[in-house]
């Protein structure tokens, strides 16, 4: 299964990629995270895209697209692959597709996670990340700072912040949203209602598959 996933900041596309992608016993591949990796190890890459990231903005084209590149030319990618994140405007969907058609693999599917902006806005404020084990979740008085899974700090990401979330919700509308019909007009965009328990979205997605 070859697969990606569009939606706006906040609609839950990592926490639905992932899950889905354990059940297919396929790769997840965010390119946010990648991103967020190489800036904490300090790499080229990682201090070209720190001041992008950390302020809502897209990093230059050719640094995700190189990623993503060495990526479908790797053998695990012919097992398939749930991508998150990229691509991110047309520019790279159109160069996405050339890579894919160049290694002889098409698109199955791609899951368009819808959530309005209110909703974005509230669980972005209230998203934290484990700073040992990079789980997601909520925040909530009970849990505190801590993680639930491994009992690390949960840290709030720099591009969770009121004025950054609100551009990237911007950024989103104006560069990702396109997208939609993008795929749509190739008849593999599966509309996924986001709201309701991470279950119900994630019965729906299986559903459309
Ligand atoms: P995400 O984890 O998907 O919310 O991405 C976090 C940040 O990483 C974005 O706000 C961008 O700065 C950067 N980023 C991730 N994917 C891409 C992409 N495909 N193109 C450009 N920038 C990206």
């Amino acid at each position: 299964m070859k697969m990606l996933v569009l939606g706006a900041p906040g609609a839950g596309k990592s926490t639905q990629a992932k899950k889905i992608s354990k059940k297919f016993d396929i790769p997840h591949i965010s390119t946010g995270a990648i991103l967020r990796n190489e800036i904490k190890q300090k790499t080229e890459n990682g201090l070209k895209a720190k001041g992008y990231v950390e302020n809502g903005k897209l990093v230059p084209d050719e640094l995700v697209i190189d990623i993503i590149e060495n990526f479908i030319k790797s053998e695990v990618a012919g097992r398939g692959f749930f991508l998150d994140g990229f691509p991110r405007n047309i520019t790279q969907a159109e160069k996405f597709s050339e890579m894919l058609e160049k290694a002889g693999k098409s698109l199955d599917k791609v899951i368009n996670i819808v959530v309005d902006n209110g909703e974005a806005i509230n669980r972005l404020g209230l998203r934290r990340t484990c700073k040992d084990c990079q789980q997601t979740s909520i925040y909530n008085q009970v849990q505190g700072d801590t993680c639930r899974n491994c009992g690390g700090q949960l840290l709030k990401r720099k591009d969770d912040d009121g004025k950054v979330i609100r551009h990237r919700l911007k950024v989103y509308d104006k560069e990702t949203h396109p997208l939609v019909e993008y795929y749509r007009g190739k008849s593999i965009l599966a509309d996924i209602k986001g709201t309701g328990t991470l279950e119900e979205v994630t019965e729906r997605i299986l559903e459309s598959l």
